[in-house]
């Protein structure tokens, strides 16, 4: 029995802003995302029956069609039929390590392993746009899951421009475990309560205005001299406006957290994941000490993770 085992690592947002809505219902965005070590461990195997199976033990994970992983076999099938005729199904494991309904992606980085993983067991030989493209049709996160490191992501998030992919940096998340946010929820709130300052999807000079003026400010900039404490300095999140008002818990996580220093803090995509940039592993162990003095609550949960200049990995 073939298989491959894949790591599939978590993203967090250094930079979303929020400029319009989109004629698919969806949001215009510039984003500047971020690949981070903390990751799920996917493994796919041939099945000799005509069968796509999905198997994760998280209690807030389904096993079934709705999830983003079987939902990515299922589309490989649909679109290589005659590999999947002769190869046969696919049988997925999740190992989940990134929190689930966090907004670091969890389920669209197990999405683009499964591409990655099914590409590579049915010797496919697709390219990374391919597999973007493929990723573009499951979610707007999932074409930057697949490639990972650094990117700007504009349009739905779906569209990338790969930057100087940053391994210097540190970063501490935290989460309440019982506490989710719906993304379709977050973005809601916010188009009932900013959606008079979109800027009008016929506008399309406005809207090219708006995704220069990232391409060369100043985070992009930071990045590219690999400078945490400007890359700290310019952290922003349109969605914190809605979900900090929301959340008091989350707003109170987020001053905590900053308070202790760092390069900056912020929470990461919808939410709730609140993180810390710093240069070092040490700090960010420090932190999570000093962060859970000042929060005893044992609803809360820590990692201490490292930017990551890739995606999805195999799992050597
Ligand atoms: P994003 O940052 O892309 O908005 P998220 O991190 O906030 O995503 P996920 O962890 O992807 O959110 O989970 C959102 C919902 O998707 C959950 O309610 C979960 O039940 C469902 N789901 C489906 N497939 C998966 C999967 N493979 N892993 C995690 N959640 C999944």
């Amino acid at each position: 029995m073939r298989l491959y085992s894949l790591l599939a690592s978590a993203k967090i947002n250094l930079y979303l802003e929020i400029i319009g809505d989109r004629p698919d219902g969806f949001h215009e965005l510039v984003m500047v995302m971020q690949s981070v070590d903390l990751a799920d461990r996917v493994t796919v195997r041939s099945l000799g029956t005509k069968e796509i199976r999905v198997s994760c033990s998280h209690p807030q994970v389904p096993n079934d069609k709705t999830n983003l992983a079987y939902r990515a076999a299922a589309l490989m099938a649909e679109k290589f039929p005659d590999a999947y005729a002769k190869q046969g199904g696919v049988d997925i494991t999740i190992e989940k390590q990134i929190p689930v309904g966090a907004g670091l992606a969890g389920g669209s980085t197990n999405a683009a392993a499964v591409l990655v993983g099914v590409d590579l067991l049915w010797n496919l030989g697709l390219t990374q746009l391919e597999l973007q493209d493929l990723g573009a049709k499951l979610g707007s996160d999932v074409p930057f899951c697949v490639v990972g490191g650094t990117a700007i992501a504009t349009g739905r998030g779906e569209e990338l421009d790969f930057l100087y992919g940053l391994d210097n940096l540190y970063v501490l998340l935290a989460k309440y475990r019982s506490l989710s946010v719906s993304t379709p929820w977050a973005y809601k709130s916010y188009r009932q309560q900013f959606g008079d300052a979109y800027i009008s999807i016929s506008d399309s000079a406005g809207l090219d205005e708006r995704r220069r003026r990232v391409h060369s400010g100043p985070m992009v900039a930071a990045i590219a001299h690999q400078n945490g404490l400007e890359i700290g300095q310019g952290l922003h999140n349109d969605l914190e406006k809605v979900v900090l008002s929301d959340y008091p818990k989350v707003a109170y996580l987020k001053k905590t957290m900053a308070a202790l220093g760092g390069l900056g803090s912020m929470m990461s995509g919808s939410g709730p994941t609140v993180f810390s940039l710093v240069s070092s592993r040490q700090q960010a162990e420090q932190m999570k000490t000093q962060t859970l003095e000042q929060i005893s609550d044992p609803d809360l949960d820590l990692w201490v993770a490292k930017f990551l200049p890739t995606g999805i990995r195999l799992d050597d």
